[in-house]
């Protein structure tokens, strides 16, 4: 009994020692911030100074050249025994993880503060293979495909894109233990049915149909468990699992096939975050934990099961809902609710340049979805007309004629 106890305190020591270091990371996050990137869309131009800096402690290769001329380069880190490949941004407008690689890159080069047992723990254990932005022509305009215009993440078997063809190539010659694809997605999913957004989600890609668990999937759930254990400290109820269903053409899937154990994660919503610098330090903080965790091969005593509780990803959430408004219709009174998304919009013919819209994307009942902010305009009137895809400038009066909310471009005024 006296024993029992006494393990129970050492593996509750344990378990608080985890949690301190992780506040560490989190709570230092700025001093290892790469400054030079302040918002997502920087381009191939602003992060090669970047690699340049840290050739001066790490070695630093290009290893190819994007269709439209771009250089592909590799970061390798540490000496350790099992290797790690990690890449972000295959899909150009997804830059989150780019930001945390360039932050770990300043982790890793600095010396003689709290952190340098773990970083001897982590480079002594494992070798880290990055390769930040795989789609600079992409970046360059801020879209998904390559300048191909093909999703580089549906090129795995048919390996068109010369970025795929890199991406393969570097699986097949350093055989990762693990692999981290890094992507962004959409902000607005929920982590299962709840207002909670998915601020970060994981997904153990399956290798088949029938999405079976053998030791190579099994792994990357374990890792998957562990990371989300280590985010719910810091965004309770905000980490999400995307959809397990195979998806034969894209490099998750495959990878995790050839035989690399896979994480995917993705960088999804954060209130009040639109150029994810918060989410980006939750990356910084999850992919420290995680390599820490490969190092020093904790993520075998996780159980899979734990996995499936993991909430899955849902489509529940809209930025802004008007709830119990009445519009008049045909000279009659309707009670609405009115969903709005503000989107961030290419200008024609300009990549570089965006605005955000506000704009109805669902009317009448939304008591199944939820609104990252909410209005109760229960009472109030609306006298201008509103349809699916209006924007959403509306006044809303009480009964009087009084003025109770401006609402422009989505904005609550
Ligand atoms: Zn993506």
């Amino acid at each position: 009994m006296k024993y029992l106890f006494l393990l129970l305190l050492l593996g509750f020591a344990a378990r608080t020692n985890a949690q301190n270091m992780l506040q560490q990371l989190f709570d230092s996050h700025e001093t290892f911030k790469e400054k030079a990137l302040t918002e997502r869309r920087f381009t191939h131009k602003d992060i090669i100074p970047l690699l340049n800096a840290a050739k001066a402690s790490f070695e630093v290769k290009q290893v190819g050249t994007s269709t439209e001329g771009r250089s592909l380069h590799m970061v390798k880190i540490g000496t350790g025994p099992t290797n790690v490949l990690l890449w972000s941004q295959m899909h150009g407008d997804e830059a989150t993880a780019t930001m945390a690689i360039f932050d770990l890159f300043r982790f890793f080069s600095a010396s003689n503060d709290a952190f340098d047992d773990l970083r001897k723990e982590i480079l002594e254990k494992t070798t880290l293979y990055f390769v930040p932005m795989l789609n600079p022509d992409g970046a360059e305009t801020w879209t998904r495909r390559t300048a191909l215009g093909i999703d580089m993440n549906r090129d795995a078997l048919r390996l068109q894109t010369p970025e795929g063809q890199l991406l393969k190539s570097l699986q097949q010659s350093i055989q990762p233990t693990f692999a981290f694809n890094l992507h962004d997605q959409e902000p607005r999913y929920s982590a299962g049915k709840t207002k909670n957004l998915a601020t970060i989600s994981f997904l153990a890609t399956a290798y088949n149909e029938a999405r079976e668990v053998n030791d190579v999937r099994k792994r990357s759930m374990q890792l998957i468990v562990s990371l989300n254990r280590n985010l719910q400290q810091f965004i309770p109820n905000q980490v999400g699992r995307f959809s397990d269903e195979f998806e034969p053409r894209a490099f998750g899937d495959n990878i995790q096939k050839w035989g690399s154990s896979l994480v995917l994660i993705e960088s999804g919503g954060y209130a009040n975050d639109p150029e994810k610098q918060k989410i980006r330090r939750l990356n910084y903080v999850a992919l420290l934990s995680g390599l820490h965790t490969i190092a020093s091969e904790s993520y075998a005593k996780e159980a899979i099961e734990d996995y499936e509780t993991i909430p899955e990803n849902g489509r529940s959430l809209f930025d802004l809902i008007i709830r119990n408004v009445t519009v008049i219709k045909n000279n009659k009174p309707i009670l609405m609710d009115i969903a709005i998304n503000r989107r961030e919009l290419a200008v024609f013919n300009r990549p570089e340049k965006w605005y955000v819209r506000g704009t109805v994307e669902e009317l009448g009942d939304c008591s199944v979805f939820f609104g990252t902010q909410e209005i109760d305009a229960t009472g109030l009137r609306l006298e201008t007309d509103v349809k699916m895809g209006s924007k959403a400038d509306f006044i809303l009066k009480s009964a009087k004629g009084v003025v109770t909310y401006k609402i422009e471009n989505g904005w609550v005024k």
